[in-house]
């Protein structure tokens, strides 16, 4: 090949190859947790003992592609919508439920499986640091758009509701009245990307409570805690967490697919035990019971999931 005929293949190369990762990564770089797929097959009855899932070595395992991670990322929580109902779920011990869980997780053994993720910009210590939390209203109303999604996280900054962090993850989570229209229920159940605020690199996450459809967001009719919508909704949390930490732009921890640990292993729970009111669990997690989707660990011989590094 002459220089220029080789350039010329490179660069239609380059443009192939870039255009296939665009592909996989999605056009907005807003990466879903698809729905519980056991639900639509005959394979698990909804409400039977949530699925263990493979214990076989991954066989599109996560690769790092250079971009951020969080060493200790702080969490925080902006409640959207009427979280004062008389529904059993979107209550204040249902908020409770979360709160305890971001307090827990940090230093868990379950979060501890992100630390083996080595070679990334910097290590990751598979601890979190809960910076509270905002309500508001209805102020996008009751359908709220992902482009709303960013404006709420803009506004609870704004305001000094909380402060303005990059090294924060911003969970929006709202109450089951609200419906997300990019595909909340249907295509996903949360989801996490990141957007300019301010000038600043701010990352955000949108979670709906499960209570909305309980089929499709949740692995059982029945929460460990006894709210089954919130119950479901801390897996899908867990997820979204996990994912933030390890691919916070998009640009560091996935595989070949495009897909980040929380989806390599999600809606699979590995060994669970049944609690006082007959709903299943995988952990604990301070005094709480979870159930919580495994996650990828990285190990000499292999990546896995698993609820322990
Ligand atoms: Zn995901």
């Amino acid at each position: 090949m002459t220089p220029a005929a080789r350039l010329r293949f490179t660069v239609a190369l380059t443009l192939a190859f870039g255009a296939l990762q665009a592909q996989d990564r999605g056009p907005s770089e807003i990466i879903h947790h698809r729905v519980n797929p056991n639900l639509s097959g005959p394979h698990v009855a909804f409400g039977a003992a949530p699925t263990a899932g493979s214990t076989s070595a991954l066989t599109a395992p996560l690769k790092y592609h250079g971009g951020p991670v969080f060493s200790t990322p702080t969490a925080y929580i902006i409640w959207y919508g009427n979280w004062a109902q008389g529904n059993g779920t979107d209550t204040a011990s249902g908020q409770q439920i979360v709160t305890d869980f971001f307090n827990a997780v940090g230093g868990s053994p379950y979060f501890q499986i992100n630390t083996t993720y080595v070679g990334s910009s910097n290590s990751i210590s598979g601890n979190v640091t809960y910076g509270g939390a905002t309500t508001v209203a209805y102020p996008y109303g009751a359908s709220l758009t992902d482009a709303n999604i960013q404006s709420i996280v803009t506004d609870a900054i704004n305001s000094k509701a909380l402060p303005s962090d990059t090294n924060g993850i911003y969970f929006v989570l709202t109450s089951s009245d609200v419906a997300e229209s990019s595909g909340f229920c249907s295509q996903y159940c949360g989801w996490h990307t990141h957007g300019t605020i301010n000038g600043l690199d701010i990352r955000y996450a949108f979670i709906g409570n499960a209570a909305r459809c309980l089929t499709s967001c949740a692995a059982q009719s029945t929460g460990p805690n006894g709210n089954a919508g919130v119950d479901g909704m801390v897996s899908v949390l867990a997820h979204e967490l996990e994912e933030a930490t390890t691919d916070a732009d998009g640009s560091a921890w996935y595989n070949r697919r495009g897909y980040e640990n929380g989806d390599l292993c999600a809606w699979t729970f590995g060994t669970t035990y049944q609690v006082s009111n007959g709903a299943y669990a995988n952990m604990k997690l301070g005094t709480r019971d979870f159930l919580i989707q495994r996650n990828v660990t990285i190990r000499s011989n292999g990546q896995f999931c698993s609820l322990v590094k």
